[in-house]
């Protein structure tokens, strides 16, 4: 077996632990006899690993008694228009536009009301977070929304936006658990777990419970209210119970690890491995504002196309897999999510070394 340096956006890179106790698991879970994929959703078995996972996660956050946290499918993108559908009572939301990502979420809302652009950094390629000390927040708005970390540009909002006593809602999904975070800040926290915290297939929305009600947008299916899954539990339907049951896993590794304040440290040592060499580099450089820039990913460039591709391609042969960047922005991305080790990084920054050296 030879497993290589993953540093791929999502689905990413996750602890080895993790999938040797799921190797070891996989034919017989716990002397139920059965894998987790060919178990009930109502057995006392998966009650046991939904309960703990849910248990475990709120731990390490520290959520609330207020707060539900519900385990979804449909991905980060469904939940562009669950929000909206959910939360749009006036029918008038506030967007930052800081990527992509919140680009989508964004032109989704805009089919269910009004939602207002009131901050974005499409200006620069969005290579920096604007100011959100004194936004032009809608007095009507029924929440902001943001995205938290970018993945593909590789910024993140350092200090919450002041919403001005509006409901915050976050896609966390790229920093997702990579730090502590205060609960009590957000209305709705949402990710898709497939970057730091398991395999594609579901979200985890951790919601406060005033904001789930009856009260949605007309025609909203039963699937798409938070209500729904809240009331049973995020056992509504089959849920996605093997990627719940690996999700519960890697809770527990962080657990082991010292919990989020512990891997707040060790993500920012990993970080500044790879911005310090950047920062020195005569070759690389990186592309965002540097008070802006992720923990999480590190987009970087050479600022010669063929010489990326080259980079990208000699990488890989030694074994650092998926550094190409966005097929949007192109250069290359390190993603160093929770689960990618300190000696990655390391060896990530001596292999760059050697082929500046080569190519300068
Ligand atoms: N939000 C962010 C921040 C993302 O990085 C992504 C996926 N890369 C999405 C949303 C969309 O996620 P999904 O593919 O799960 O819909």
């Amino acid at each position: 077996m030879s497993r290589v340096y993953n540093f791929s956006a999502g689905p990413a890179v996750l602890p080895e632990e993790v999938l040797t106790e799921a190797a070891a698991e996989m034919l017989d879970y716990n002397g139920n006899g059965m894998s987790v994929m060919e178990m009930s959703h109502r057995s006392k078995a998966f009650q046991e690993i939904i309960g703990s996972a849910e248990a475990d996660l709120r731990e390490l956050l520290g959520i609330p008694g207020n707060y539900k946290v519900l385990f979804l499918q449909g991905g980060a993108s469904q939940q562009f228009a669950m929000i909206p559908m959910n939360l749009m009572k006036n029918r008038v939301a506030d967007y930052i536009v800081t990527g992509q990502w919140s680009k989508k979420a964004y032109a989704e809302a805009a089919k269910y009301g009004t939602a207002n652009k009131i901050a974005s950094s499409e200006d620069k390629t969005y290579s920096y977070i604007p100011d959100c000390t004194d936004l032009p927040v809608s007095d009507d708005a029924d929440y902001v929304y943001i995205c938290e970390n970018n993945t593909i540009y590789g910024t993140k909002f350092k200090q919450l936006p002041d919403t001005k006593g509006k409901t915050l809602v976050a896609d966390v999904s790229s920093c997702f658990l990579s730090e502590p975070v205060d609960v009590t800040k957000y209305g709705v926290i949402y990710g898709g777990v497939q970057k730091n915290v398991g395999p594609a297939g579901v979200v985890i929305v951790i919601i406060r419970e005033d904001l789930i009600t009856d009260d949605v947008l007309p025609g909203t299916p039963t699937m798409l209210q938070y209500k729904t899954h809240a009331d049973a539990g995020s056992l509504y339907n089959t849920p996605p119970a093997y990627g719940i049951y690996i999700c519960g896993k890697v809770f527990r590794w962080l657990k082991r690890q010292g919990g989020l304040a512990a891997m707040k440290k060790r993500n920012e040592k990993k970080a500044k491995i790879l911005y310090d060499y950047l920062d020195a580099s005569r070759m690389f450089s990186g592309t965002v504002e540097a008070k802006d820039r992720s923990l999480m990913n590190v987009p970087f460039i050479t600022g010669i196309p063929e010489l990326d591709a080259k980079f990208v391609e000699e990488a890989k042969a030694a074994g650092f897999e998926n550094l190409k960047g966005h097929r949007s922005v192109g250069g290359m991305r390190a993603s160093i999510y929770n689960a990618m080790p300190e000696e990655g990084v390391e060896a990530l920054v001596a292999f760059m070394k050697k082929f500046e050296e080569e190519n300068l």
